[in-house]
């Protein structure tokens, strides 16, 4: 497929957790990367892990705001010459009942990640469609906007809201031969921060187990009694923006080890 010699993507909330495993794998692979998060130390810190800056930069972007997002964008195509690839996985998980949860908790989770990946990936399709050499965009969904779970329904609702989103870009943007696809990740514990702050102590309350066991559970769980990764996820975007699925868009891949009915 038609890309720039040297692929530029740029991962969103990619200071840690997932979004760092997929910058690093994209990295790997050859791209020069942009590591968008809020959190700007941490952001250029997971930069430098990964390279100079003729491969890797952090910038400061919340989501949320429009214009930090469009300078986001803007940094990409002047540090890199361009842009090829996008990745929606900035997000953060209250992981609350309906009963707790408050206004300002539904409003947060979903400018976040509704609001927020509309943004990155409007401003991203600008640049893409302008250059004509097609692109992808990535959402890191989750299994929660196909499955309900417990104890989250904003979260879990905005995730739904992100699912709609990659079909109903898929059919606007290929015309453009812009991609757009999703991965459903679930129970990444080792190494996200969203599990670390609130969601995985909640979790383990919720299924009555200890925190620290709460991988394994996970694990124990699924079909293949394995525990996933943020490398499993950073795997599923090299594939599902690679050469061989260049004829695959508006597809949700799972990425949880496979669940079996009841
Ligand atoms: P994480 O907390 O390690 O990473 C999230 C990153 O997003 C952080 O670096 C944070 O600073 C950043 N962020 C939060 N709000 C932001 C904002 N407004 N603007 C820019 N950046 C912002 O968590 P993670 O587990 O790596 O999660 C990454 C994505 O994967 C999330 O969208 C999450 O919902 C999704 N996901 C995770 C799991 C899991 O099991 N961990 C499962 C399914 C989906």
């Amino acid at each position: 497929p038609k890309q720039h010699a040297t692929r530029v993507a740029l991962v969103t909330g990619a200071a840690s957790g997932i979004g760092k495993a997929i910058a690093t794998r994209l990295a790997a692979e050859g791209a020069c990367v942009v590591i968008a998060d809020l959190d700007l130390e941490k952001a250029q810190a997971a930069a430098s892990e990964i390279g100079n800056s003729d491969v890797a930069i952090g910038v400061q972007a919340n989501v949320t705001d429009a214009s930090a997002v469009q300078r986001a964008i803007d940094d990409a195509v002047l540090a890199f010459g361009g842009l090829d690839l996008v990745v929606n996985n900035a997000g953060l998980s209250l992981s609350k009942p309906l009963l707790d949860t408050t206004e300002a908790d539904w409003d947060l989770q979903h400018d976040v990640m509704a609001k927020g990946s509309f943004l990155v990936s409007k401003a991203a399709a600008r640049v893409l469609i302008d250059q004509g050499l097609g692109g992808d965009i990535i959402y890191i969904s989750s299994k929660n906007s196909v499955f309900a779970g417990p104890n989250n329904i904003a979260y879990s609702a905005t995730k739904a809201d992100q699912a709609h989103q990659v079909r109903l870009l898929a059919v606007e943007l290929g015309e453009y031969g812009i991609k757009v696809n999703g991965i459903n990740p679930d129970g990444v514990v080792r190494g996200s921060g969203i599990f670390a702050s609130g969601w995985g102590a909640n979790r383990a309350k919720t299924y009555g187990i200890e925190e620290e066991d709460l991988g394994k559970f996970y694990a124990q769980r699924t079909i293949l009694k394995r525990e996933v990764l943020p490398e499993n996820v950073a795997n599923a975007v090299i594939v599902l923006t690679g050469p061989e699925l260049s004829h695959t868009t508006g597809l949700h891949i799972p990425v949880d080890a496979g669940v079996a009915a009841a």
